[in-house]
């Protein structure tokens, strides 16, 4: 009897460690599967963007550009690349659309001309590359990914970096490259929505993050001035330890909020969430300064978040778990 009781109770507890085992491994395959191997998000650009205002051939136009850029960030991850070749290949696409002001589409200085920055950070050793204030270089993603790359410094300005751009082979293009009719039009009308900066973040398979901006700045801006996106850490920012950031939004509230960084230093050192690190400084700190724009940020576990106090922003998501969607408005994410 005794015998009988004993083996019934080791057969109990043989069922329960099964079970428990079994249990376990459900739940890990679960959280794998909601850890994608690779994401990338990206912005083209936050403002008073209205479905109101927007044509639905402008707004089909906007979609299918920002799925472009997505894709062409999304390939090379899928195939094994790096979330830097990612980033630089998703804002190449948007820089070379009349649609964002960044690249071709660049808004102009009160003198009529086209100043543009940009900036790239590899998350995996913290190393970064900035241009601004350029005024030929076709595409200033590549020339800011240039000077991190092969050159001893983060960040080259004015015809500097031009010249730089330009020895280092990269495409040259003069001012009529760059004049497009919708940016004059709004740069003599001082047009209200003065966004359109593009960025974005990626996570590649090798588990590294990057981040990247590309912008012509603010319409009307004075010459020389110099705005967010191509400042480490107010526009951009990645490392593997916290996350990547691209922002877009009145410049000077980000210099001075150096808000990429914030959000990446909150994660780290108070370990707050990505979600919550990016609600306290778009949602709190900068509305509280009436400071208007948002962010696209990732991090290593390929959460990530599209964070933004104005009426819209231009963004989009991608990941390997088959997740995708190209947003305008603010209604969602
Ligand atoms: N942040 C950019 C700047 O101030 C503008 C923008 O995001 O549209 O130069």
């Amino acid at each position: 009897m005794k015998k009988l009781l004993k083996t019934t109770i080791l057969l109990g507890i043989l069922v329960i460690a099964i079970g428990l085992i079994f249990l376990t491994s459900c739940t890990n395959k679960d959280i794998k599967n909601n850890n994608p191997q690779w994401a990338i998000v990206i912005h083209g650009g936050a403002g008073t963007i209205l479905k109101k205002n927007l044509t639905s051939e402008t707004e089909k136009l906007y979609n299918q550009k920002l799925n472009e850029a997505l894709e062409a960030g999304a390939t090379v991850l899928e195939n094994g690349g790096t979330s830097l070749d990612a980033v630089t290949a998703a804002i190449t696409t948007m820089e070379d659309s009349p649609l964002f002001n960044a690249g071709k589409g660049a808004v102009f200085t009160a003198e009529g001309k086209n100043e543009m920055d940009a900036s790239i950070m590899d998350g995996s050793n913290i190393n970064a590359g900035a241009v601004a204030g350029v005024q030929t270089i076709k595409n200033p993603i590549l020339a800011a990914r240039e000077v991190m790359e092969n050159s001893k410094h983060v960040m080259l300005q004015g015809e500097g970096a031009d010249i730089f751009a330009k020895e280092h082979g990269l495409e040259i293009e003069d001012s009529s490259y760059f004049f497009t009719q919708r940016r004059w039009e709004s740069f003599k009308k001082v047009n209200k929505n003065k966004f359109g900066t593009v960025g974005a973040v990626a996570l590649d398979i090798h588990g590294n993050l990057a981040a990247g901006t590309s912008t012509g700045g603010m319409t009307n801006k004075m010459k020389g001035r110099v705005g967010d996106s191509p400042i480490i850490g107010a526009g951009t920012y990645a490392d593997n330890e916290s996350c990547a950031v691209s922002a877009t939004g009145h410049g000077e509230y980000f210099i001075r909020n150096v808000v990429a960084y914030d959000i990446a230093a909150l994660m780290k050192y108070s370990g707050v969430s990505l979600k919550e690190a990016s609600n306290y400084v778009i949602m709190k700190k900068l509305k509280d300064q009436n400071a208007e724009g948002g962010i696209i940020a990732l991090d290593k576990a390929g959460n990530f978040v599209m964070t933004f106090n104005t009426k819209g922003m231009y963004r989009g998501y991608k990941n390997s778990n088959g997740l995708g969607e190209v947003l305008i408005y603010g209604d969602r994410k």
